[in-house]
């Protein structure tokens, strides 16, 4: 059922090449999150998301230092690969420091490539957070418009809203799904699918959930001992999954890039100043926004609560918007008596017995 997915990342540089065949479109790579896929399928174009994964990086470190996270380090490696090469412009969200240096990284080392950043403001105003991301969104339009080759229309976007609405219906199916039916699919199985989904054509990546989430929609629903919510920036490395199914500790919520934090923001409703920011800072809560309204501490004791589940903090290491805020989560956390606990990794890692050991300890006390 999920072989699909698989082979998708098995290769997601050809499969990416073989979609921008299919389709006849150019590419535009976005590095990582919060560019809206609405406005790039409007202007005619495919997207793909680059959030880093499990590959051993060598050419990379010439350009960036080793204390840099591995996000970072593995998408320029795989970029320095020739994995990439299919790509016809970047768009980077300006989300962390390390995701700022590595845009210029890439506009001295692929200048042929456009590289247009789409830059998140840190304002305590809403109306000036909403002013400044319109103007960006405007600028970042205006930009991709001569890589597309289309112009901008409101025909096109209500084209691409509507795809994204049903993508955005079947991800909540899923979600619902998995929450209510843990032993439905795997960890890896679910994750698997998110990350196909971020280099497939987004009606192709349609056509393959659509059937699968009505297949588990029949599975009879069977009781789980041990449920978790795992919060960070990416399920990466993928493989990792795989230690929480051996254990039979079952996911039922995250706050993921790769996963809820994006389906949370909903789809990308106009191009005017309100619905951008209602789309970047809408979803769950993310350690690279500076949003006072939104308190991540209490979005995850509350998700916890709701889904009598423990938290479990998935960290990249010398992720540094991640490494600031984990001391306090995890104290507010405790305090209000949720079992919580933490993991760094590094994505090229290939072993995770160590991992493992602390996690079987965890669970042992839940
Ligand atoms: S948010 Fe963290 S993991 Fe992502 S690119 Fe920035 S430092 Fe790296």
């Amino acid at each position: 059922m999920f072989e699909n997915f698989f082979e998708a990342n098995r290769d997601s540089a050809n499969k990416a090449r073989q979609g921008k065949q299919t389709t006849g479109k150019k590419v535009i790579g976005v590095m990582p999150e919060y560019f809206p896929s609405e406005v790039i399928t409007a202007l005619g174009a495919y997207p793909v998301y680059f959030k880093g994964t499990q590959i051993p990086i060598s050419r990379a470190d010439t350009y960036l230092q080793s204390f840099s996270c591995t996000t970072t380090r593995t998408i320029l490696e795989q970029a320095m690969k020739g994995d990439m090469d299919y790509v016809d412009g970047f768009v980077f969200t300006t989300m962390c420091d390390n995701q700022q240096n590595l845009s210029e990284v890439f506009r001295k080392l692929f200048p042929e490539k456009p590289v247009i950043n789409f830059m998140i403001p840190f304002a305590n105003s809403a109306s000036i957070r909403q002013q400044h991301l319109k103007e960006e969104l405007d600028k970042a339009i205006g930009a991709l418009e001569p890589v597309t080759g289309k112009k901008f229309t409101q025909e096109g976007f209500k084209q691409a809203v509507s795809v994204y609405e049903r993508r955005h219906a079947l991800v909540k199916r899923l979600y619902d799904l998995r929450k209510r039916n843990p032993k439905a699919l795997s960890a890896y199985e679910f994750y698997s699918i998110f990350k196909a989904g971020s280099v497939l054509p987004v009606e192709e990546f349609i056509g393959m959930l659509g059937p699968v989430v009505s297949e588990l929609e029949k599975k009879a629903v069977q009781p789980v001992e041990h449920r978790v919510i795992i919060s960070g920036i990416t399920p990466e490395p993928l493989e990792l999954a795989k230690v929480f199914d051996e254990l039979e500790m079952y996911i039922v919520d995250d706050d993921m890039t790769n996963g809820a934090r994006q389906h949370s923001k909903g789809v990308l409703a106009g191009v005017d100043a309100v619905s951008i920011d209602n789309f970047v800072f809408g979803g769950s809560p993310c350690s690279t926004l500076y949003n006072p309204a939104k308190d991540r501490r209490v979005y995850l004791a509350d998700k916890a609560a709701e889904n009598k589940a423990a938290v479990v903090l998935w960290q990249i290491k010398f992720c540094e918007p991640e490494a600031f805020e984990r001391p306090d989560l995890m104290a507010y956390l405790k305090q209000h008596g949720i079992q919580v606990t933490s993991f760094e990794v590094e994505l090229q890692m290939n072993s995770f017995e160590g991992i493992k050991t602390r996690l079987q300890a965890f669970k042992e006390i839940l």
